[in-house]
């Protein structure tokens, strides 16, 4: 069994940030789990199927394989043999992976990977139910939020940095609805867990973050 860290909190709140500079002091390998439903939605995308349609996407999940491979300790994600780890993060394929989520299907489907990946490996895993569902005996649970201002703020310059075009206002109102769709799904919910430690980044820096992270880890 391989040493778990597991970090849940909202969109925007820095998980995927601050849980790669975990992994690279600590040695763990760091497991993205919003990439793999991102990487399903784009199998979504490109079938042109209705994410409100919840057997059509059930349906279309049959057709999906989503994998995870490494290259110079990066994390990949393939779709059906299909590197798509380029295309992940926009706002289009973020709200499908939001919407498809909250169905069963799509869930198990993920499910499996990442317990395997835990089972073998030391990680820091980052995601939404990791600390509540997929590791519940997890040795360490965080959640990790911060305010909405703060959230939106954070991806537009992620946004604006990597050339897109975008508005605060927008990106403000996404975090709403995916906050809201996260939190009230009825499988698998955002939510902390009763045994994870708080922390609110909305006033630290990205170094007190990680810093009082791996003060809890081995
Ligand atoms: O974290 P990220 O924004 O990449 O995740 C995309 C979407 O995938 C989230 O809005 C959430 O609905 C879903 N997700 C999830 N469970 C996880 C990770 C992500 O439901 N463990």
């Amino acid at each position: 069994m391989g040493y778990n860290v597991a970090i849940d909190g909202p969109a925007g709140a820095g998980k995927s940030t601050i849980a790669k500079l975990v992994a690279k002091e600590k040695g763990y390998i760091y497991v993205d789990t919003g990439a793999m439903y991102r990487g399903l939605a784009i199998h979504f995308l490109k079938k042109g199927v209705d994410p409100e349609d919840k057997n059509a996407v059930a349906e279309a999940c049959k057709d999906a394989e989503v994998t995870i491979g490494y290259e110079n300790g990066v994390q990949q994600i393939y779709l059906n043999g299909e590197n798509v780890t380029g295309m992940l993060r926009t706002e289009e394929v973020g709200n499908m992976a939001s919407k498809t989520s909250a169905i069963p299907q799509v869930r198990e489907k993920l499910l499996d990977l990442q317990r395997s990946l835990a089972a073998e490996k030391d990680v820091i895993m980052d995601g939404r139910d990791i600390g509540t569902n997929i590791l519940p005996d997890a040795d360490v649970k965080i959640y990790l939020t911060a305010s909405v201002e703060t959230r939106a703020k954070r991806r537009y310059d992620e946004l604006k940095e990597k050339g897109e075009d975008c508005s605060l206002e927008n990106i403000s109102r996404d975090i709403r609805e995916r906050d809201e769709r996260d939190m009230t799904r009825a499988i698998a919910p955002l939510r902390k867990a009763e045994d994870a430690v708080l922390v609110d980044s909305s006033d630290m820096t990205i170094p007190e973050v990680v810093d009082e992270i791996c003060s809890h880890c081995r």
